[in-house]
């Protein structure tokens, strides 16, 4: 049976964050392991995605756009819904979770009402990233293990000249990708867009 749908959540409400722009917070307390809210919005191709965004700005580290699979990326800044103003936590109180190809954001421990929902974005890194990316991408989320940047793995991995050589020829998008926690595969996330 299919999952309903579930654009509006009884558990949250928007308001200006610390952390940055809008947040979503606990309208009352949310027992761990609550399914809060779906992510939602228009279901596009990769494609399509990196179409859509490859005019912006690459210093605007404001994204939208979440990889369901190799497949599909939901652009939560058209048809969208509050999910898309949950920010990124190094060590949040939920995470993403895909299911029947969605994406939900689950409660992985009691939130108190009143407290800032976040979730780690895991935005993938990319050959074409600017020398600056984790200036653009720094995380200010407050968090005792907070690893300084949104991206993932928090470290640039070195890379060898004769890959680099290769990868170069495969031209490849400017959208930075984030990646939900892996309970199971091709979990991926991408987001591109201004947050507002
Ligand atoms: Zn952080």
């Amino acid at each position: 049976m299919a999952i309903p749908l579930m654009r509006t959540s009884p558990w949250i409400q928007v308001r200006n964050s610390k952390i940055h722009g809008k947040g979503i917070f606990a309208a009352k307390r949310i027992p761990k392991g609550t399914r809060i809210i779906e992510y939602i919005g228009e279901r596009i191709s990769h494609q399509e995605a990196d179409a859509r965004y490859a005019d912006h700005d690459p210093n605007d580290n404001h994204t939208f756009l979440f990889i369901v699979d190799r497949k599909t990326v939901i652009d939560g800044g058209r048809k969208g819904n509050a999910a898309r103003y949950i920010n990124h936590s190094c060590d949040g109180n939920c995470e993403s979770a895909i299911a029947e190809r969605r994406v939900f954001i689950d409660a992985v421990r009691d939130i108190p009402k009143g407290e800032e929902l976040g979730y780690d974005y895991e935005i993938g890194r990319d050959k074409n990233d600017p020398p600056n990316v984790d200036e653009i991408y720094a995380c200010r989320c407050g968090s005792p293990k907070c690893r300084g940047t949104m991206l993932w793995p928090a470290k640039r991995p070195a890379q060898k000249k004769k890959a680099k050589a290769k990868k170069a020829k495969a031209k490849k998008s400017q959208t930075k990708t984030k990646k939900a926690k892996q309970k199971v595969a091709a979990k991926s996330t991408k987001r591109v867009a201004r947050r507002r």
